[in-house]
């Protein structure tokens, strides 16, 4: 007995003591900015942090520095989580037109390139709500790329998302898709095969961390989409919160986003920016009433929410002339994909869209785009300011519009957030730890801590005293490994001809 506690009091001098002799990488004297919430933000000046692998093992602040074999002078720089942008879609160039003859080609040269656009940016995770495990690993082995992971999208027969698919292609195309009782078309067999508990179950067991439903009749007042039916929603989102995965919704007007809330959903994910014939009460100063109602089921029932600022922006952004021209693009996209999209071909979905509108002059389909936008701003900062939980969520890209390019999104939905009143801890909060929160993933992301993943971000200026300092990235540490910023300029990038 005595023989042990000799050994116990000989080892604690040496357990006091780092456990290793040399870290991989140090990053120091820096401000370190560890979010914890919308309200509280950790922030410890002149300390160092110890990265070993690609992890965090120690934060600290005296003079005896670890000792490491990378160091990262951060010198009047601020360190914070590496952001998380969730409700990314990775599977095609944004704006692509499939019947042009070199889209394949095109499609490949961008799929080889997406991950360091968002890398760029300072997006280190990425969460795609309509994907599977084959899409993410294919992502993964794509280049440096975030890390990224997928929820699996649950479309009913004929709805929303799964329009105009067969039941043979529907297998292979939406395999977590739901065929309700009531749909008098589907064979039993199939409904047997496809309750809503049975395709939870599949995409919970093939490693998504969420589940996507899509509450959606049809665009404004339109009634012409197979919605999903609420026994089957609560039945879903009820299994889903058995098995710990978050359900998130598509969901973009008052009606829908009420039907979202009655039923379990736990993330919105869209801004609510249709208020139907509530749009016409839109210019007196507070809210429309059915608009408030469900915003405050929103709140006391704690639902995340995306604000996807970036839909109508870039659709609309579409509509304005030389916006491609804006020097940020320079930054994400190779000359030939600039010269495609600005060419015949690369200008037919701005062509598709205005034939939607039916011969209405541009400025008026501006206006009325811009209505929407207003609402989404509004909403948003009703929310945030009666403490709602906001998600950084772009929706890169919503439609086939080049107006929306990987990481560049994510920052411009990030200024769109700060001009909607929402102020710059809530921001840093709604594009880290809220996110790593809302999907279960905080373990591993979401704030600067011991244990963590060391996906990072070294700012030149400080992101609690403007929105900019998310274009002023100087170093970016992924799993553990630190670049600097222009590493990931699309100049830099080996030239892929096509
Ligand atoms: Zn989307």
């Amino acid at each position: 007995m005595k023989k042990q506690l000799f050994a116990l009091a000989l080892c604690t001098p040496f357990m006091a003591k780092p456990v290793w002799a040399q870290v991989d990488l140090l990053i120091k004297n820096t401000t370190v900015i560890s979010p914890q919430n919308q309200q509280k933000v950790d922030i410890k000046s002149n300390h160092w942090v110890a990265i070993n692998g690609n992890r965090i093992v120690s934060i600290g602040s005296d003079k005896n520095l670890p000792k490491a074999k990378h160091i990262v002078d951060g010198t009047g720089k601020f360190l914070i989580p590496g952001l998380m942008d969730s409700h990314t879609h990775l599977k095609t160039m944004p704006g692509l037109n499939p019947a042009d003859n070199n889209a394949s080609i095109m499609q490949q040269a961008y799929l080889a390139r997406q991950g360091v656009n968002y890398l760029y940016y300072g997006v280190t995770q990425v969460i795609d709500p309509s994907n599977t495990q084959q899409g993410i690993d294919a992502f993964h082995d794509s280049g440096m790329t975030p890390k990224a992971f997928f929820c699996g999208a649950m479309p009913v027969v004929n709805g929303y998302n799964a329009r105009g698919i067969e039941h043979e292609h529907l297998h292979y195309e939406r395999p977590y898709y739901v065929a309700q009782d009531t749909d008098p078309e589907t064979p039993k067999v199939i409904k047997e095969a496809h309750q809503a508990k049975q395709a939870v179950n599949r995409l919970s067991e093939d490693g998504a961390v969420c589940a996507k439903v899509y509450i959606e009749d049809g665009f404004d007042l339109a009634k012409n989409i197979p919605l999903i039916s609420n026994a089957t929603l609560k039945e879903l989102t009820q299994h889903a919160a058995k098995l710990n995965l978050p359900t998130m919704a598509h969901a973009n007007a008052t009606d829908m986003q009420d039907i979202a809330a009655d039923h379990g959903v736990t993330i919105m994910g869209h801004g609510l920016w249709n208020w139907l014939e509530e749009q016409k009460l839109s210019n007196q100063e507070q809210l429309p009433p059915k608009v408030t109602a469900v915003l405050d089921k929103i709140i006391e029932r704690n639902i995340a929410y995306q604000p996807t600022l970036n839909v109508i922006r870039g659709l609309t952004d579409l509509m304005v002339d030389g916006h491609l021209m804006r020097p940020e693009y320079q930054n994400v996209l190779p000359q030939w994909q600039l010269d495609w999209y600005l060419s015949e071909s690369g200008q037919w979905f701005a062509k598709e869209m205005y034939q939607d509108w039916d011969g209405l002059p541009v400025a008026k389909i501006v206006e009325r785009f811009t209505a929407k936008q207003v609402n989404g701003q509004r909403v948003l900062n009703y929310l945030y300011e009666h403490g709602a939980t906001i998600l950084l969520a772009s929706d890169t890209p919503p439609a086939p519009t080049y107006a929306s390019q990987p990481g560049l999104s994510t920052y411009m939905e990030l200024q769109d957030m700060y001009k909607s009143g929402m102020k710059l801890k809530g921001i840093l909060a709604a594009a880290t730890i809220n996110n790593a929160k809302a999907y279960n993933l905080e373990h591993d992301f979401g704030s600067v801590d011991s244990g963590k993943m060391a996906n990072l971000l070294l700012l030149n200026s400080n992101p609690l005293e403007t929105p900019l300092a998310y274009d002023d990235i100087n170093t970016v540490i992924l799993q553990g490994k630190a670049s600097t910023r222009d590493l990931f300029h699309v100049s830099q990038l080996k030239q892929v001809k096509h």
